[in-house]
């Protein structure tokens, strides 16, 4: 039921739940939210919205908020509630006891991509100036951490080339492991409305996704690969481009290095790369390849979009480097209507990114071992920055269930339910003396949890996300937080309780620091935002207000890098025991693992995750529709209720994960990206078979 009344009083800010970055008017009562209404303004959805921004605030003030911070001494002790002084000065004393006793190292953070840029950069402070070590990471690691090196490698910048205004000057869109009508519902409008002028689509996906034919849009082509191959198909997409003669020579030798490029086109150009060479592998049609790679190569303005489909694999670095490599030989870089362009699932996944959240990075992607950049943040925050890596989340666990890690503080993130091999999470949080969760609601990690430190909503706070297209949009407070303070605020005290002398009044002084401290920030403020509504970084000298479109004259790093993306399969194969490949991806009215808009009042919400399998495998099996099976893997098992469909090709089973009884992540694999440890979510060989049910 959504309560409709007369607002007193409304603000703008940006939308909680994905990296479109939707602006809405939040329209209030008193401190009641009365409705959400589009903002005819906002750069990245001029008065759209979809149902989740629209509708699903509820759990905002859902009776399963924490509002009180708790303790216990061991995980089956109750909760004890205590003032938010107790808990402080307990997680304080816990941390440096921890500390004194295993070593600077055996502490460490994890930040969120839902919070904002403001309280990422303080949880990523905190564990740098406070903990005295690398040992941050974030949520962001189990989806686009494959995307910031990949496009830091080749193009020299860890972020999408384009705004979205974008698609309107594209001739031939690209879109690769990405379902934009579930994932980015306002931008798969904006694609839609360019595709209905005129565009043309090429699919490069398992599945048959809504765009490949739906009532007004279909695409040209739809290259319906084998869940993990996408390293082989677009190398033999650019094959085809290079052998055929189709690469744009006079961009190459301007923009990037020819030599480089000759080598990357020798090695393309090799005859096991051809579209008939993999068709075995990947299961793609040559000639449908051929026709892709020509249409994109010669069809005009070339535009390429990619999701997690491409990220979370073990060759996701892999993948988006091939992804780069393919828009630089056909010159689709540096102007309008062209470009790499990575859809972002969470509203500050790129925020996070850019905010310091890696052990190797400080804000704005600058390593760790750079002496000049660490003396910037030594000098200002008085402490001497670590000059080696710190520890990744699964390295945190790893070192955790060896003995070595023992505390940690995880603001906004479920990792039990959202990272990879649930019971080595378990056993490693189980490992830990001390775990903090800072969270709205009690979520599968606080199962684990020592202290649990209630978290406030982003209607509850003032500061900035930054969406897939690198626009800082701000979030503005519109109510009190209902647990005392916003989230910002509780890390500060966290900070002070350790002995930091912070004083921040307000987010506005954290954006200030990032300014002063992160180049591609110098030129934000609040006081820009306030007057332009938002920008793009790179905001600086040269371009004081943003960057819509990057490596217009030149790469970031000075010349576009050309890698060989050499497909390398997966350890994850299928055999008689598990001969099924499954995949996984989101249904428009959920959102990850359902934390908000499962706790929403809309029946909507509630739809459960199902197990797509072609009717060849369920007949097969004697399954039929709306059966119930078990789904097992090397991993573990889990029971959903199966959907027949042709949606996947035989051979291929797809869920979708919001449930916390689908248990997707209990069967997936420990499989990693080489170069990230992105867990490989998109690919795990599976039985299925007949089931009474959970
Ligand atoms: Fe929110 Fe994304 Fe929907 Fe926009 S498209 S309203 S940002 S969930």
């Amino acid at each position: 039921v959504i309560q409709i009344g007369q607002p007193e009083h409304s603000k703008v800010t940006t939308c909680a739940y994905c990296g479109v970055g939707c602006s809405f008017k939040a329209e209030m009562r008193g401190e009641e939210l009365v409705r959400m209404v589009p903002y005819k303004d906002g750069k990245a959805n001029r008065g759209h919205s979809c149902v989740k921004g629209r509708f699903a605030y509820g759990y905002s003030t859902h009776k399963d908020r924490i509002l009180n911070p708790m303790i216990r001494e061991k995980i089956t002790d109750p909760w004890r509630e205590v003032s938010w002084d107790e808990a402080y000065k307990y997680v304080a004393n816990e941390f440096r006891r921890l500390q004194y006793q295993y070593g600077r190292n055996s502490v460490g953070g994890i930040t969120s991509s839902r919070c904002t840029n403001e309280e990422t950069y303080l949880v990523q402070k905190l564990v740098r100036a406070g903990f005295g070590n690398n040992n941050v990471d974030t949520c962001a690691r189990v989806c686009h951490s494959p995307t910031g090196y990949g496009l830091k490698t080749t193009f020299g910048t860890s972020a999408g080339t384009q705004d979205f205004d974008s698609v309107e000057h594209t001739d031939v869109v690209m879109v690769i492991g990405a379902n934009p009508t579930d994932g980015h519902p306002v931008f798969a409008s904006r694609l839609k409305k360019r595709l209905r002028k005129g565009a043309k689509l090429i699919v490069v996906d398992p599945r048959r996704i809504d765009l490949v034919r739906s009532p007004h849009v279909s695409a040209a082509q739809h290259l319906q690969l084998r869940p993990g191959t996408n390293v082989a198909v677009v190398t033999s997409l650019a094959h085809v481009v290079v052998t055929e003669g189709l690469f744009d020579e006079k961009f190459i030798r301007e923009r990037c290095d020819w030599e480089e490029f000759q080598d990357w086109a020798a090695f393309v150009s090799s005859p096991e790369h051809s579209p008939e060479a993999i068709e075995e592998l990947t299961g793609v049609d040559p000639q449908t390849l051929r026709e892709a790679a020509r249409l994109f190569a010669t069809g005009g303005n070339g535009a390429i979009y990619y999701g997690l489909g491409v990220t979370e694999h073990s060759q996701g670095s892999t993948t988006v480097m091939a992804i780069a490599n393919l828009a630089m030989a056909t010159g689709n870089i540096g102007r309008k209507g062209v470009g790499v362009n990575p859809l972002r699932g969470q509203n500050n996944v790129q925020g996070s990114c850019d905010m310091g959240s890696f052990p190797h990075e400080l804000p704005g992607y600058r390593h760790v071992s750079d002496e000049s950049t660490r003396d910037i943040f030594d000098k200002l925050w008085g402490v001497k920055i670590q000059d080696e890596p710190g520890l990744r989340i699964p390295n945190m666990l790893d070192a955790a269930v060896d003995g070595t890690f023992k505390g940690i503080y995880i603001q906004g993130e479920d990792i039990l339910q959202s990272d990879p091999d649930t019971k080595h999470v378990a056993a490693g949080l189980e490992a830990m003396e001390c775990v903090v969760v800072h969270d709205l609601f009690l979520n599968e990690t606080a199962n684990y949890a020592h202290v649990f430190l209630p978290g406030s909503t982003f209607l509850e706070k003032d500061g900035t996300f930054t969406n897939a297209e690198r626009r800082i949009n701000r979030v503005r407070k519109v109510m009190s937080p209902l647990n005392g303070y916003a989230d910002w605020e509780v890390t500060q005290n966290l900070a002070k309780a350790m002995g930091l002398n912070w004083n921040y009044t307000h987010p506005s002084q954290v954006m200030d620091e990032i300014a002063m401290t992160t180049p591609s920030f110098a030129g934000v403020s609040y006081e820009l935002l306030e007057k332009e509504g938002s920008v793009q970084w790179p905001c600086n000298e040269k371009a004081p207000l943003g960057t819509p479109i990057m490596h217009i004259d030149g790469f970031a790093r000075g010349k576009g890098k050309f890698i060989r993306t050499e497909y390398v399969a997966t350890d994850e194969r299928t055999g008689p025991r598990f001969p099924l490949l499954l995949t996984t991806g989101r249904i428009l009215s959920q959102y990850n693992v359902g934390a908000q808009t499962r706790r929403t009042d809309n029946v909507m919400w509630h739809e459960e995750d199902r197990l797509e399998i072609h009717a060849h495998d369920a007949e097969n099996r004697g399954i039929r529709d709306g059966d119930w099976v078990k789904i097992s893997s090397r991993s573990g098992e889990t029971t959903l209720r199966a959907l027949i469909t042709d949606r996947v090709s035989p051979g291929v089973v797809y869920t979708t994960f919001h449930h916390p009884t689908t248990q997707a992540n209990v069967i997936t694999t420990d499989f990693s990206d080489w170069a990230t440890n992105c867990p490989e979510y998109k690919v795990t060989a599976v039985q299925v078979g007949a089931s009474n049910g959970p």
